[in-house]
């Protein structure tokens, strides 16, 4: 998040409009606000609400501030790797929250060690905060200097003495849209932070671009000549909110297109459509509507319980299935259920899930997907650390159907993917073919080595 909101409290704004983007990241939340040039800053552990409370929420004054709900990607998930981050400089506060994950951050650390700079965290976050103070310039031509020098997937908002940035990478991995408040303007990863402060949505940033905002108004430029633009679609598949707006197109509504193509591609003789729930039901509403099958819940789930895929580590995950969800056995007993989720990723949560709806009296399972299988790691913010993690990486779908005990088993396909998404291009579809949109051989040698080549004092 970025706020600037004249005489209207930004840091509290924040506040709010982090609730709404907590499922981007439980790891930890952050708020730094600029008060004429004084910072402040509240961060911690956990979710929004643990994080803050009136006390804190009451000292982060001022008419600029930004916020970030942190899901590790580079960098473990301890508090030192919170974010924002903020530093004093010679221009006042520079503070940064960072949405991606650069490709080259180790190159860029070994530069910055060698040069004498020290280092307090093992995200690339910082680095970029570092690369932010080595330039010359304004803000501006500073941030376009980091635009040349970062590799991979980074929207950021920046917090300054007098105005917010927010800056898209040139192939616009992961999403960042701009509000219009008040007087002042709002940037967030997702439309849905705008309607809990009562912002209207101005436009996306796109690929590249700048935005400044400060008592001027709105200002973008170019930062930095465009990629081929390489829009994550997991956004699209699981990341993002439903009721979040991306290319124009409700997320709700492509899920249910894609839900659509799912049951064209891969129908099932079955009796009813059952959802994973959340982010399936979409997905399984389109399934529903193009089959005529009955669309019924089967699962319950227990909303207090966070999502596990973006838990931290393998033995949250496994744990977290069995808490998150109830079966409903009246709805499933002796039915052939449709069993519909958007993705399969490590496959901890689809063999216990296939498991609770035979448990509960389901004759068949028959799991459709709303995605082509993930065979590849995602390098630009989607933790999916190493092909070892993901199922589809070493199985083949056969091996996963009867990894998972179901009666059938089947992805959708990339083409029926794409036109579910409405587009012929402008996405990332890496991680279920392994074309990375990247040219750099610097990135092939130096990122794919073993992790170990990397390890920082911070053993993380
Ligand atoms: S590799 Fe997959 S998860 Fe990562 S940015 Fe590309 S589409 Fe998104």
């Amino acid at each position: 998040m970025g706020i600037y909101a004249p005489g209207k409290d930004a840091g509290r704004l924040t506040f709010f409009a982090l609730h709404t983007l907590q499922h981007r990241g439980q790891d930890a939340a952050g708020i730094a606000t600029s008060d004429n040039g004084v910072a402040h800053i509240h961060k911690g552990q956990g979710l929004v609400s643990a994080v803050f409370n009136e006390d804190n929420v009451s000292t982060l004054k001022g008419d600029l501030a930004i916020g970030h709900t942190r899901y590790s990607t580079t960098g473990g998930p301890g508090l030192r790797n919170a974010q924002p981050q903020i530093i004093e400089t010679l221009g006042g506060p520079l503070g940064l929250a960072h949405n991606g994950n650069l490709v080259n951050a180790n190159i860029l650390r070994r530069q910055l060690l060698e040069r004498g700079i020290g280092l307090q965290t093992s995200s690339d976050t910082e680095v970029m905060v570092h690369l932010l103070t080595q330039a010359s310039g304004d803000w501006m031509n500073r941030i376009k200097s980091l635009m040349t020098q970062a590799e991979g997937a980074f929207a950021l908002t920046i917090l300054t003495r007098d105005a917010i940035y927010g800056v898209r990478d040139p192939w616009g991995f992961r999403p960042l849209v701009i509000g219009k408040l008040d007087d002042g303007y709002v940037l967030a990863s997702e439309t849905c932070a705008f309607s809990a402060i009562g912002a209207e949505f101005v436009r996306e940033l796109e690929p590249g671009e700048i935005a400044r905002i400060d008592d001027s108004g709105l200002h973008v430029e170019q930062g930095a000549v465009p990629k081929q633009r390489a829009f994550c679609t997991f956004e699209q598949i699981y990341f993002s909110r439903p009721d979040s707006i991306h290319d124009g197109n409700l997320v709700h509504s492509t899920r249910q297109r894609l839900g659509r193509e799912l049951a064209r591609e891969h129908p099932a003789d079955a009796d009813i459509v059952v959802p994973v729930p959340d982010s399936g039901t979409p997905h399984a509403v389109g399934f529903a509507q193009e089959t005529g099958l009955p669309y019924t819940e089967g699962l319950i789930k227990n909303r207090y319980v966070g999502r596990t895929f973006i838990e931290p580590t393998q033995k949250l995950r496994e744990s977290g299935v069995q808490m998150k969800f109830n079966p409903l056995g009246d709805n499933l007993r002796g039915k052939r259920v449709v069993m519909v989720d958007d993705s399969i990723v490590r496959g901890t949560t689809s063999g216990p899930l296939v498991q609770m709806l035979r448990n509960a009296g389901a004759a068949e399972v028959h799991v459709r997907v709303a995605c082509p299988a993930i065979t590849d790691p995602c390098y630009m913010g989607v933790d999916m650390a190493s092909s070892d993690e993901l199922i589809a990486g070493h199985k083949t779908v056969e091996e996963i159907r009867q990894h998972i005990g179901a009666d059938s088993l089947a992805f959708l396909s990339i083409e029926a993917m794409m036109r579910g998404l409405e587009a012929e291009d402008g996405y990332c579809n890496a991680c279920f073919t392994g074309d990375y949109p990247f040219e750099s051989e610097r990135f092939v040698q130096l990122e794919l080595r073993p992790k170990e080549q990397f390890a920082n004092v911070w053993g993380d």
